[in-house]
């Protein structure tokens, strides 16, 4: 295997959530759950399902713990989620890390964010960062079910109102949808603001309600 070949085989797996490969070992790790995101991470392949795959630089499948009792949900990849191939790593990224882990820490939950899974509605990045339409929503949103449904989590926090629209298919916007529990099947779904939203200053209210939302669904998930 050359190092390119290398490379890509690594961030395959890293794009699973795994974090960890034994070096000397003759095969990979095999984890039923993680052959689940592995089958579903091959049938996404090289999409062209949608037109979302003409702007893209890469697929933001989802990253973090294959085993999380709750996995966040967003809208789509951003400019540096689309550069780098991973899930809410610019600045609302930053901001959900600050609250998952910050949260954590203040209600004495020893968890972090790599604890949790972290996923979008549509893995290709919307031109100039729009929201996906209804037919991008419906024909991504097949592997975020399969993705839920591989992970069987104990929790999901749906992270905006699109997230909100594609789990609960609600018309309803986060500030109807928020402080209660709704339901993805059978797995209790809590609904916040996005945070990007957040990120704008003048949002202190909905801060302080998404730093509630945030303690309700740890403490759920943990106690
Ligand atoms: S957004 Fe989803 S369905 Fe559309 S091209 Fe990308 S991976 Fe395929």
């Amino acid at each position: 295997m050359n190092p390119a070949q290398l490379r890509q085989y690594l961030e395959f797996y890293r794009d699973l959530g795994i974090t960890e490969i034994l070096v000397g070992q003759a095969s990979l790790p095999v984890l039923s759950e993680s052959e689940t995101l592995l089958n579903i991470r091959q049938d996404i392949g090289d999409c062209t399902r949608c037109r979302l795959h003409e702007g893209r630089t890469r697929i933001v499948f989802g990253s973090g713990n294959p085993e999380a009792k709750l996995v966040f949900v967003g809208e789509g990849p951003g400019a540096d989620e689309d550069a780098q191939g991973l899930p809410f790593v610019g600045r609302a990224g930053q901001l959900l890390t600050q609250m998952i882990d910050g949260t954590a820490k203040k209600e004495g939950i020893p968890m972090t964010r790599a604890d949790m899974y972290i996923c979008n509605v549509v893995k290709c990045r919307p031109p100039e960062n729009r929201t996906p339409l209804p037919d991008e929503m419906e024909t991504c949103g097949q592997f975020l079910s399969r993705q839920l449904l591989a992970i069987r989590p104990k929790a999901i926090c749906a992270l905006g109102s699109t997230a909100a629209k594609a789990l609960l298919n609600t018309k309803d916007g986060v500030m109807r949808l928020r402080g209660k529990w709704h339901k993805w099947r059978d797995i209790p779904v809590i609904v916040t603001y996005h945070p990007s939203y957040l990120l704008r200053a003048y949002n202190q209210d909905a801060k302080r309600e998404a730093w509630e939302d945030m303690k309700k669904v740890l403490h759920y998930v943990y106690d």
